[in-house]
């Protein structure tokens, strides 16, 4: 088929034709959650990127097979391999095992990536179910002469390899060796930016999670999972590997030496990276400051899809600032949308004409390295065009695959019901409303059940109370 993407490559730091290794299908790998903790938006920016790529790719006629990992053993405070394992943090924090906190915090990952229409990847596999492909990578890298046992840790050995800083350039090399000066010294490892594949009892007494290994008992490193679990599910050649921009290094940067010295050959032949989304002081985070979550947006009255089409709004190669302002504005601009659509009537033929070409300028803005916001501009286009309003609801249809806005849940709400029962659901609403007001939660939820029972799902937003078909 015909290769119409373009996107930037972080690993020739050019925008480039996106060509599959096989006709058509293309293996795409995404860095998962560790699940420790709630994922914070900033977090969720970069899995609904990821998630507009996917579903840019699947548009364009492409058989996607997507995997994603679930880090629920290795990853530590520091992405240097320093500091106590995260998942261990959660746990103490939260009194509970490692287990219920990765089962507990998965659990919410999938609940917010549903709230913001992204799609689950076809494969998520849990570090901990592959540990024998973890050991059996690390053997060879051994066997091979890649890496080497110290302190009962096993390491890989950097110094093997031509060029390991694969995705910088030379003044930024100087950079990464020099900060890696910082990083508190293991005297286990032969070279500053040696990583470890493997640790044993001996680096944390108290690891909940321990696994047999001919090296001693104990757990992953973090960068192994993500070569194990990419290599079991998409084979020895991937396309394209994404993951946020904090992930090149040394997550990426490891990854890469690890699973070609494993394999004997390039590996993936595409690197995407987000960019963050930082609040007024900087760096988003998980323990100062607010702890901007899906959940907290709800809490507020946001739809979470106001903040997809936040995101949608700017480019995922730019950093982006998250303000309530702006999201106001962007709630303002989605519901005015919502009930453009609302409007429209599906009423006559398509004009076949006219909707390949709007759908032609739709998918060569997203097909120009993912410009989500030119995307949306055509959406606004089509709206304002001169053409009937079926065409119109069709392209808004086809072009929601990708956006995932919901667009048309507004009309869909309104659809099929007779004014009697539109009626009943509005007494019943106030009557809510009412309940709520006066402190009476009980009748407020009774209300709310009854309506469920009837097939109507009652949603609060900051305009009101909206409902909608179950
Ligand atoms: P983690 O759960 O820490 O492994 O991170 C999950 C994903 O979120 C990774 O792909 C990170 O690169 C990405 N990420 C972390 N912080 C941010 C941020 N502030 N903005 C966008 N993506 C982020
Ligand atoms: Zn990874």
């Amino acid at each position: 088929m015909e290769n119409k993407i373009s996107i930037y490559n972080t690993l020739t730091k050019k925008v480039e034709k996106f060509i599959p290794n096989e006709d058509g299908k293309v293996g795409m790998y995404t860095c998962g959650p560790t699940v420790y903790h709630f994922a914070h938006i900033g977090n969720l920016r970069s899995y609904i990127m990821e998630d507009v790529l996917e579903k840019t790719l699947r548009y364009a006629g492409y058989d996607v097979k997507r995997v994603m990992n679930i880090t629920d053993v290795g990853h530590l405070s520091s992405d240097a391999d320093t500091g106590e394992d995260k998942m261990l943090k959660g746990a103490k924090r939260e009194k509970k095992t490692v287990m219920e906190i990765a089962k507990f915090y998965t659990d919410a990952f999938f609940s917010d990536c549903a709230k913001l229409n992204i799609k689950t990847p076809d494969v998520v596999e849990p570090a901990t179910n592959c540990i024998d492909n973890f050991i059996q990578m690390v053997d060879t890298l051994i066997n091979k002469g890649f890496a080497y046992i110290a302190g009962e840790n096993v390491y890989f050995d950097t110094s093997k390899l031509d060029d390991y800083y694969v995705f910088s350039s030379q003044s930024e090399k100087e950079l990464l060796v020099g900060v890696r000066d910082d990083v508190e010294e293991d005297t286990n490892k032969r070279n500053k930016s040696d990583f470890v594949l493997w640790f044993t009892k001996s680096k944390f007494d108290n690891q909940e999670l321990k696994w047999d290994s001919p090296w001693g008992v104990g757990y992953p490193g973090w960068h192994i999972e993500c070569s194990g679990i990419s290599i079991k599910h998409l084979g020895e050649y991937m396309d394209i590997h994404c993951g946020g921009v904090d992930n090149i290094f040394p997550h990426h940067t490891n990854e890469i030496a690890q699973s070609e010295a494993f394999l004997g050959h390039k590996w993936c032949n595409y690197w995407l990276h987000v960019h963050h989304l930082n609040d007024k002081s900087g760096k988003m985070s998980k323990s100062k400051g607010e702890f901007l979550t899906v959940s907290l947006l709800e809490e507020k009255g946001y739809n979470p899809l106001a903040y997809r089409m936040f995101c949608l709004q700017s480019h995922y190669r730019k950093p982006l600032e998250f303000s309530y302002e702006v999201l106001d504005n962007i709630v303002t601009a989605y519901d005015k949308l919502l009930k453009a659509v609302a409007k429209l009537k599906d009423e006559g033929e398509v004009d076949k004409e006219a909707f390949e070409s709007y759908k032609t300028k739709f998918e060569d803005a997203l097909n120009n390295d993912l410009n989500t916001s030119m995307a949306i501009t055509m959406l606004y286009e089509v709206l304002k065009a001169d053409i009937n309003d079926k065409t119109k609801l069709e392209l808004i249809n086809s072009f929601d695959y990708v956006l995932s806005l919901d667009l048309t849940a507004l009309r869909n709400a309104d659809n099929g019901v007779d004014e009697e029962f539109e009626a009943h659901i509005q007494a019943l609403i106030e009557e809510r409303t009412a309940a709520k007001k006066e402190k009476n939660f009980a009748r407020a939820d009774e209300i709310r059940n009854q309506l469920l029972e009837e097939g109507i799902i009652l949603k609060d937003t900051r305009e009101g109370v909206i409902w909608e078909r179950a």
